[in-house]
């Protein structure tokens, strides 16, 4: 297990706002909660069939057995902070998948290696294109019998038209899938049963010809998109793993091509590859451009830089043991227990309570919360979700508050 660092010397670069996209039942619960697994913050692994979830608080959510309302965790990886946000898989969701789209800097979009581009992994591919959110793929349940990576590739080649950029190669298949091998650094990754840490080692004698094949049209596909990387491409014949890492960082956040890895989150193999990737290839709030909102009818930027004045979107609201918990994306700024704060729709102020890093296995409370970061307040009366709160001094709108019902007119 890598270290569970959870301050930050230079917070901004290492945060990651993620999402995790797919269609329902690809695994995106099973993805999250392995995730919170293997970064520590829960010990005991949760299972979607048994109710267990950490993610999914809402009794009703588990009762249906779907994610319906987005929530934030907090996990901490090789030095980073990845806020995971919860988006809503269910097509009648469609509205919460917007606004968490809103809020996150990139994305996992997982996919079932039997099933491939399912009709809802396409239209919430969509919505990510809109939002310009950078993402990776994971092509879950390898173990399943019928799973054929290649096959769901070319899949997302055809119906998402991204240019895929696998950068593992499966080790055994379907009950026999073991392991991977990382094509840019050549080496194979094993997960013996009932160990959920990899041993890394060579390339299997069985595999060389297959992976140094796959590696080199990888390596094409990378110097076809990438001028940095064509020139040494050109002048080597190949690509250090340093310049594979770097033009793959680089097209994933052009959205030019799509990092694609594998593995079975089920049997908790691909995990940390999958962690490892989100730190390497998807954005920092600083990688993304300043938000965008309006004051007196004119446009506005802010960046993300704790000295402006704050702009947060209250991305969720969700009533809890601890209280109403406000989920806050902050984009400048900063808050403090006790600032006041204005909301920029109704021109009403608000007063911030605790603040609180939610984790799934208890909430942090902090003192403060700067640009970039995805927090939960306690003690705001009346935002709601797509509220946006700021400086008294200096507001910004981020969202049109939402329409009122309808007023019925009697002529
Ligand atoms: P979600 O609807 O996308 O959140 O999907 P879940 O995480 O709830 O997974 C849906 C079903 O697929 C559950 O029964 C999981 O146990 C199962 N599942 C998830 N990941 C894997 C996997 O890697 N292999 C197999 N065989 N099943 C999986």
């Amino acid at each position: 297990m890598r270290s569970n660092v959870d301050h930050l010397t230079n917070p901004l670069t290492a945060v990651r706002n993620l999402g995790i996209l797919a269609h329902v039942d690809a695994g995106k619960t099973t993805v999250t909660e392995r995730f919170l697994y293997a970064t520590g913050t829960t010990h005991k692994r949760g299972e979607v069939h048994d109710g267990t979830t950490v993610t999914d608080y809402d009794p009703q959510e588990r009762d249906r057995g779907i994610t319906i309302f987005a929530a934030a965790v907090s996990c901490a990886w090789d030095g980073h902070r990845i806020n995971l946000i919860d988006t809503p898989g269910h097509v009648d969701f469609a509205d919460e998948v917007e606004r968490s789209l809103r809020v996150l800097d990139g994305a996992i979009a997982v996919f079932d290696a039997v099933a491939g581009v399912e009709p809802q992994s396409e239209s919430v591919w969509r919505q990510a294109d809109r939002h310009g959110v950078p993402r990776i793929a994971f092509v879950n349940k390898l173990d399943r019998a019928g799973a054929d990576l290649d096959a769901a590739v070319e899949s997302i080649r055809q119906r998402l038209h991204p240019a895929p950029l696998v950068v593992q190669l499966p080790i055994g298949a379907e009950d026999g899938f073991v392991g991977v091998v990382d094509l840019p650094r050549m080496r194979a990754l094993v997960w013996a049963d009932g160990d959920d840490n990899a041993t890394e080692g060579p390339v299997p004698d069985a595999l060389r010809d297959e992976a140094e094949l796959r590696r080199r049209r990888l390596e094409e596909a990378v110097a076809e998109l990438h001028p940095g990387a064509l020139e040494e491409f050109c002048a080597e014949s190949t690509l250090s793993a340093r310049t594979l890492v770097t033009a793959l960082r680089d097209l994933t956040r052009t959205g030019e091509g799509v990092v694609v890895l594998c593995g079975s989150a089920y049997r908790n193999r691909g995990i940390e590859p999958l962690l490892d990737a989100v730190v390497a290839y998807l954005p920092s709030p600083l990688d993304v451009p300043p938000v965008r909102g309006t004051h007196d009818g004119t446009e506005q930027e802010r960046a993300a830089d704790e000295r402006v004045p704050l702009a947060a979107l209250a991305f969720k609201v969700s009533a809890t043991a601890t209280g109403r918990l406000t989920y806050l994306r902050l984009y400048s700024g900063t808050i403090r227990k006790g600032d006041t704060v204005l909301d920029a729709g109704t021109r009403r102020t608000e007063r911030i309570g605790r603040i609180l890093r939610v984790r799934a296995d208890r909430h942090a409370e902090l003192d403060h919360a700067a640009a970039g970061d995805i927090v939960a307040v306690v003690g705001l009366k009346s935002a709601r979700a797509g509220t946006t709160l700021c400086a008294p001094a200096a507001p910004l709108l981020l969202e049109p508050p939402s329409v009122a019902d309808p007023v019925v007119s009697v002529a």
